[in-house]
């Protein structure tokens, strides 16, 4: 098991230890003037479990990371991480490869120019994997939309469309095709009912790690 890091211990005339978990998931001790370290240390060790968990639910109500669109940025793309590479030139508008090149022409609205290109990005992937699961399983999405939602990586309306947020191709290709299958699998089960997560499981038999993955990084797929 890790150390826990402690961020302050406070020392006051109280009578016990009181543990805080900060909004920004660093741990505050409150302590007696006279508590040893070890003891200090003890009782971290005892609450480790609580503390963990709080630091993972504070982490996941952090805001989105903000982007300042500066050369050298880390930029994520099926999950990895391109860095920000500001060229001259007229030619091309937005290009990955090595890097994610944009042309400096761009940097007044590069925000908006930026969002577009994933958009598109977003389209061609999240298509591609829709069809190579409907091919799996049956399941055929009526429409498939590139949305700007931003808690909702996907959802299936009572027509048998699917949306996608344009921010799920910064995943990992494995995380979203685990989207792609849950969306396809409510085409025939609308609900979170065991026959749904059955269905899912039947399809993709370790969802469970990669719906995981989802909820504890979706911070990161904020831009
Ligand atoms: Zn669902």
């Amino acid at each position: 098991m890790h150390e826990i890091p402690v961020e302050k211990i406070i020392r006051s005339r109280r009578r016990t230890i009181a543990l805080e978990v900060t909004p920004a998931a660093t741990l505050i001790v409150r302590a007696p003037l006279r508590a040893s370290i070890s003891y200090i240390e003890d009782v971290i060790r005892q609450k480790s479990r609580w503390i963990l968990r709080k630091q993972d639910e504070m982490k996941r109500r952090l805001p989105a990371p903000c982007h300042e669109y500066t050369e050298g940025e880390l930029f994520l793309y099926l999950g990895r991480s391109y860095p920000l590479h500001i060229v001259d030139g007229e030619t091309m508008a937005i290009e990955r490869s090595d890097k994610l090149y944009v042309s400096r022409r761009l940097i007044p609205h590069i925000k908006t120019q930026l969002k577009r290109w994933y958009i598109e990005e977003a389209r061609r992937e999240l298509q591609a994997r829709c069809m190579w699961f409907s091919l799996q399983t049956g399941y055929i999405p009526a429409a498939i939309r590139i949305t700007d939602a931003r808690k909702r990586w996907g959802s299936c309306t009572h027509k048998g469309s699917i949306n996608f947020s344009w921010r799920l191709v910064q995943a990992p290709p494995e995380i979203i095709d685990y989207v792609v299958v849950h969306e396809l699998v409510h085409i025939g089960q609308p609900d979170h009912s065991k026959k749904f997560w059955a269905r899912v499981r039947k399809i993709m038999p370790d969802y469970e790690r990669r719906r995981k993955w989802l909820h504890e990084n979706e911070r990161l797929l904020g831009i």
